[in-house]
């Protein structure tokens, strides 16, 4: 390719591909639902056919962004409850764990929809994907 040449399709930029991840839409087209319910993703977008699921595993590394907004989410919890306000440890035990049972499950779609939208900003060659 020369480098002259402008690209043939423009490329969404970050904020474009954050902002579809978090309305759960497709990264290339922005129309497209991620979701078909709570869990369940549809192998290709429904308006440009980009397939979501590139291989087996291919989701495993949004794990790491659900751990990772659990993690912060929690801790800034803690300190707040615990250093700020004043309550036990015994006290925040089972609220603290409520929350990191309930919250991975509320962020497990943002958190793909995160992942496929940092590995399109990355690897920009998915968007180009016609496969
Ligand atoms: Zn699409």
């Amino acid at each position: 390719m020369n480098r002259d040449e402008p690209p043939s399709e423009p490329r969404p930029p970050l904020e474009t591909l954050i902002g579809r991840a978090l309305r759960l839409r497709c990264p290339r087209c922005g129309r497209g639902k991620l979701f078909l319910g709570w869990f369940r993703m549809p192998e290709r977008c429904s308006e440009c056919r980009l397939k979501y699921e590139r291989a087996p595993g291919y989701f495993l590394g949004s794990t790491y962004i659900n751990y990772g907004l659990t993690a912060g989410f929690l801790t800034t919890a803690y300190f707040v409850l615990h250093f700020g306000m004043g309550l036990s440890n015994r006290q925040l035990t089972w609220p603290l764990t409520a929350f990191c049972i309930a919250f991975p499950l509320a962020a497990f779609r943002y958190a793909r929809a995160l992942w496929l939208a940092l590995d399109c900003h990355f690897d920009q060659s998915i968007l180009a994907d016609e496969s």
